[in-house]
């Protein structure tokens, strides 16, 4: 019924081998959330709480939602995944409702990961206007805390959010037993952008010509998302040219093609 704002995926098919270039992240979220997940009694015995909450936080198309659906996976946790940004604009009281929806759909299919995308349009630093709009917003992020300090009855379930923007957040939100492990999720240098070259070409008809270290040059600044676009567009390349194979050429022109069409959405939006 609450379908659009939350999705439940009871198996992710995303794996740690599908994401490139963040192993030291990798490593992080699977001490932070994995663990925790798999061997509770672990932590019982040495006797510290696992962290309450994970925020992952870097620039869009990076990993972050695949790093939480990669942790669902590994677990066998199911997946329920809602975004910051639908929270928002709802009637009074509708926002923290939704919430507490959230957290009773994880309780009902434990062991779960709750992944909040966006988290900053509930959780931004509180500004100066009163509108009704910042109250409402304000309760929604009020229940969220209220249920991750609800800590002894939540039982195995663990909290991944994600933010492009770190900078905006309220710092309420940081504190000790909220999200209290932050990550951040950068860009992939060029090694990392070779991995992900590799892992995104992995199930396409790729010539002998191609060589990833070039195309990892090439596309400076790609994002996660960006190489898996160029990738994509490169066969397009080809088969508007009537070939299966995927040749050099075809991802410096996908290249450049992707580029051009950034510069033209900047150029719109300025
Ligand atoms: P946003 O902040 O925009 O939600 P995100 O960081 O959550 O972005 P994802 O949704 O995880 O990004 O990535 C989008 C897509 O880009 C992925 O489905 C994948 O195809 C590709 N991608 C992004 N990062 C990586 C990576 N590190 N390795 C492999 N593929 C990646």
């Amino acid at each position: 019924v609450r379908a659009r704002v939350m999705q439940v995926d009871e198996s992710p098919d995303v794996t740690y081998q599908d994401i490139g270039g963040i192993s030291a992240q990798i490593d992080e979220v699977r001490e932070t959330v994995e663990m925790p997940l798999k061997n509770p009694g672990m932590f019982d015995d040495v006797g510290i709480d696992p962290p309450s909450g994970v925020l992952l936080h870097g620039p869009p198309g990076t990993g972050k939602t695949m790093l939480a659906k990669a942790v669902a996976n590994q677990t066998d946790a199911t997946f329920i995944k809602m975004a910051g940004s639908e929270l928002v604009h709802k009637f009074i009281g509708e926002g923290a409702k939704l919430v507490r929806d959230l957290f009773e759909l994880a309780r009902q299919h434990q062991p779960a990961v709750i992944f909040i995308d966006e988290i900053d349009a509930i959780a931004a630093k509180r500004t100066d206007s009163k509108t009704s709009g910042d109250a409402e917003v304000q309760r929604t992020m009020m229940q969220l805390l209220s249920e991750m300090d609800g800590f002894e009855d939540r039982g195995d379930i663990r909290i991944i959010a994600a933010t492009n923007r770190f900078d905006m957040l309220d710092r309420a939100i940081l504190r000790p037993g909220r999200f209290d492990r932050l990550i951040e999720v950068p860009k992939p240098d060029a090694a990392g952008r070779e991995q992900i070259f590799k892992i995104h070409t992995r199930s396409m008809n790729i010539a002998d010509d191609v060589d990833y270290a070039e195309l990892a040059e090439m596309a400076v600044d790609a994002s996660g998302a960006d190489v898996k676009a160029i990738c994509t567009e490169a066969g397009m390349f080809a088969i508007r040219d009537d070939r299966t194979e995927v040749r050099m050429t075809d991802f410096q022109e996908a290249y450049d093609k992707i580029e051009a069409e950034e510069e033209e959405a900047e150029d719109v939006s300025r």
